[in-house]
């Protein structure tokens, strides 16, 4: 599932797009998660893109009459072709600029979203109930320890909600508690000022290396041909292990351990992130 880094590098690489002018706009298969918005050909043409921003994983294409709300869901990859190339199986939505380049949606298992959000984007229904972003000011020890009180779901659980704080997928959530030495299965909200400082800050930390990974293969990435694939990156505990032995800790040594929380695997090593 692409986290949050690989949408970001998505939005990066969509920047030689902007100031340009869409000539068209199709739609293949309009049942993603919700429907394509039939309207949208006839909404879009004409219009110019002015600017490309994110909030947790959706992409904001700003557009003269409003903004496009694009997320990649499951399996969604967007390409930036160079000119019109033949569509495939799972290529379900085009935007076709002027100058030939096409913004192109391909997704396998149709849980990605186009919609459109209008002027007031903040005010949609799936923005407007979303948590801080991470890497923002607003998400810090306070924040994370004032709103943990009453959460007696697991840490894991907790940071993964996205009325929580978005973008932090299961790769980064398991990545997180390991470097700030919290076991995944403690209770939100037994978590103490000092933990809470400790996670915000590995939570920073681990996301901002996967974006700057994100930013060195940008385009290998990108590349219109290969697959969505993920970042190459050197994980302490994520996908370390299987239900009957662990690769051995990075610091300890201790062999890793999986279990699941809420279907998703989690990792962890149960030394270094001592449950007591
Ligand atoms: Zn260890």
């Amino acid at each position: 599932m692409p986290e949050l880094p690989e949408v970001e590098t998505t939005r990066l690489g969509l920047m030689p797009l902007l100031q340009q002018t869409v000539a068209q706009v199709i739609i293949r298969n309009g049942s993603l998660r919700w429907p394509i918005p039939q309207q949208l050909p006839e909404l879009l043409r004409g219009k110019t893109l002015h600017a490309l921003s994110r909030r947790a994983k959706y992409i904001l294409a700003h557009f003269d009459e409003g903004v496009l709300l694009l997320h990649l869901g499951m399996s969604g990859r967007i390409c930036l072709l160079e000119k019109d190339e033949a569509p495939q199986k799972h290529d379900h939505f085009d935007i076709v600029f002027a100058s030939g380049q096409v913004l192109r949606l391909r997704d396998p298992r149709r849980f990605g979203a186009v919609l459109w959000a209008g002027k007031t984007p903040q005010e949609h229904m799936l923005l407007k109930v979303l948590g801080p972003e991470p890497l923002e000011q607003a998400f810090d020890a306070d924040y994370l320890y004032r709103n943990t009180r009453t959460r007696s779901a697991a840490i894991k659980i907790a940071i993964m909600d996205s009325h929580l704080v978005v973008g932090v997928g299961n790769i980064y959530a398991s990545e997180s508690l390991f470097r700030a030495r919290i076991h995944p299965q403690r209770s939100a909200k037994s978590l103490t000022k000092a933990e809470c400082a400790r996670l915000v800050t590995e939570i920073k930390n681990t996301l901002s290396d996967a974006l700057a990974a994100g930013g060195s293969s940008l385009r290998d990435f990108f590349g219109a041909d290969g697959n969505p694939g993920y970042f190459q990156q050197q994980y302490f505990v994520y996908g370390r292990a299987n239900d009957k032995s662990g690769e051995p800790c990075l610091v300890c040594g201790a062999p890793i351990k999986m279990i699941r929380q809420g279907q998703r695997s989690t990792f962890y090593c149960g030394k270094c992130q001592a449950k007591t």
